[in-house]
């Protein structure tokens, strides 16, 4: 088996990840430091280990080095006061370290979370409050709402950066669409072969395209095909 980090405490696990390269940047690491795991997790036990762990409704939460790159390649992006949208924000985890950047350095950034199982929508944001963000969220510097991801937030974008955490058949163009000029999006694409595609859009709208890596993530479908009652 492949070597694990693990800590006894948030901040150690954090701190070896910084240590063993598998977090790279400073201000990620400051981040999810600041970010309690265990706030996010059904399995507390298990909660400063670099691995994934089931959250219940076929959903899993990934494992901090997974979600570390994420925020890596998104960083240029997440700078304070910029837009994040979050698609298939599961436990809330990912949106805390987003907030943790983008409302930074005196300024008001927006992170939003889309989840399509209500239950784990109400639950990422009891977790946000255990983790102390509930201020965050009554200034809606933070909005979580229940809903189908794959249509992105009309409203509130054009979003600097696009985190999806559910791979995708193909890329979703409405989510393109509600990309900002300049903007990122990180998103996982494939069924059985998946690998996160980086999709950026320069200050004219242009869009290219850059495979990264393989990965294993759940599917962004629809709701009843992944749990039912
Ligand atoms: N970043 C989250 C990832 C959770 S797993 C975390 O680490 O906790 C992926 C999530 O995407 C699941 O919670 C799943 O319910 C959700 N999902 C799948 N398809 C979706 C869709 N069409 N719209 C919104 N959420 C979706």
């Amino acid at each position: 088996m492949a070597w694990m980090c693990s800590g006894r405490t948030n901040k150690e696990l954090i701190q070896k990840m910084l240590d063993a390269n598998l977090v790279k940047s400073e201000r990620v690491g400051a981040a999810m430091k600041a970010t309690d795991r265990a706030a996010y997790v059904r399995y507390k036990e298990d909660a400063y280990v670099d691995s994934p762990q089931s959250i219940g409704y076929a959903a899993t939460i990934s494992a901090p080095h997974m979600h570390a790159h994420a925020a890596e390649y998104l960083l240029p992006y997440l700078f304070p006061g910029a837009k994040v949208l979050d698609v298939g924000s599961g436990s809330g985890y990912t949106a805390a370290i987003f907030h943790r950047l983008v409302s930074s350095e005196g300024k008001k950034g927006l992170v939003v979370g889309i989840e399509h199982i209500p239950e784990l929508t109400e639950w990422s944001v009891a977790n946000l409050k255990a983790d102390g963000l509930g201020k965050a969220l009554e200034d809606g510097e933070i909005v979580m709402w229940a809903g189908d991801g794959r249509k992105g937030d009309l409203e509130r974008g054009p979003f600097n950066a696009i985190h999806v955490g559910a791979a995708s058949p193909h890329l979703p163009q409405e989510l393109v669409d509600q990309l900002a000029k300049p903007g990122r999006m990180f998103i996982p694409v494939g069924t059985n072969e998946q690998a996160v595609i980086q999709v950026d859009k320069d200050e004219d709208g242009k869009v290219t395209q850059k495979e990264l890596f393989g990965v294993r993530y759940v599917p962004l479908t629809d709701r009843a095909k992944q749990w039912t009652h």
